[in-house]
């Protein structure tokens, strides 16, 4: 058998409640001082995932700023192999730089969907304008909805880090990939947490044992059609939304969107975020 050397390639998309250590919105950007420490840990955890994938040779990481407005890694502190997306609006968002050709993606930061009992910070997308995404009859969070973009492009996702909770979550969607819990929610927004530096220890062992295994893993993807059925928080936001060519309005809170092609169905759901939120006073 021939063996050809290849570079490996990785994607991560890195949000931020999902940090070690982290268990308020103050750490994720409500308050200045804490939103600073909040970001030094996030940047932690992802260098962590960097070395974890360095570990097995030669690669190319492209990380992808998750979380707000996508500024949130201090680009000067980040691990000089990854290249670093940030900004927003953009198309794909959290997933912003993935296509063809990656060998794995990863999601480090996660947070479990809106709902979740013990679920650090939980919420689908956008907490004031989603109550709940339903694709193709299941109740997802982002994990499923961002998978499912890697899972287009034939990408497996292979590792979560992020709490106990979405872990749980991620494991019950893909089999095999390999998750690190780096801590363990005992409210919404209170937590049992790692030491940061034992936090990054068990991401870079559990991110290169999930590379290991890659091949064990299958790309996650909706069967078209796709169907998306989404609950806002209030009746005025759907009000608004319904004015899209694509919505379909089902109740009060409630609009579907039917479409082949994944990406589209899932735009389709970011701009109605931006709709109804422009509504939401
Ligand atoms: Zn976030």
């Amino acid at each position: 058998m021939l063996t050809i050397h290849m570079t490996l390639k990785v994607f991560m998309s890195v949000d931020m409640e999902g940090i070690s250590s982290i268990v308020s919105g103050a750490q994720t950007g409500r308050d200045p001082g804490e939103y600073q420490k909040g970001r030094a840990l996030m940047v932690g955890d992802v260098n962590a995932a960097v070395e974890g994938v360095l570990g097995l040779g030669e690669a190319e990481i492209v990380v992808s700023d998750a979380h707000g407005g996508m500024t949130n890694i201090p680009p000067e502190d980040l691990h000089e192999a990854a290249v670093l997306v940030r900004g927003t609006p953009k198309p794909l968002t959290q997933m912003a730089g993935i296509g063809a050709g990656f060998d794995a993606a990863a999601f480090i930061g996660y947070h479990s969907r809106k709902g979740t009992l013990h679920g650090i910070l939980s919420h689908t997308i956008s907490g004031s304008a989603i109550e709940s995404v339903v694709i193709n009859g299941m109740e997802v969070g982002e994990t499923a909805i961002n998978a499912a973009i890697a899972g287009y492009y034939g990408v497996p996702l292979v590792f979560v880090a992020g709490d106990a909770a979405v872990c749980a979550e991620a494991r019950e969607l893909i089999p095999n990939l390999r998750t690190a819990a780096v801590k363990e929610a005992v409210s919404r927004t209170a937590a049992k947490c790692l030491h940061p530096r034992r936090a990054g220890e068990l991401i870079r062992g559990g991110m290169r044992e999930a590379l290991e295994h890659r091949e064990e893993v299958k790309p996650f993807t909706f069967k078209p059609p796709v169907e998306i059925e989404v609950r806002y928080t209030n009746a005025r936001m759907a009000d608004a939304v319904e004015f899209m060519p694509s919505a379909e309005r089902i109740d009060g809170k409630g609009i579907r969107f039917v479409q082949e092609d994944y990406l589209k169905a899932f735009g389709a759901l970011r701009a109605s975020i931006y709709i109804a939120s422009a509504v939401s006073r």
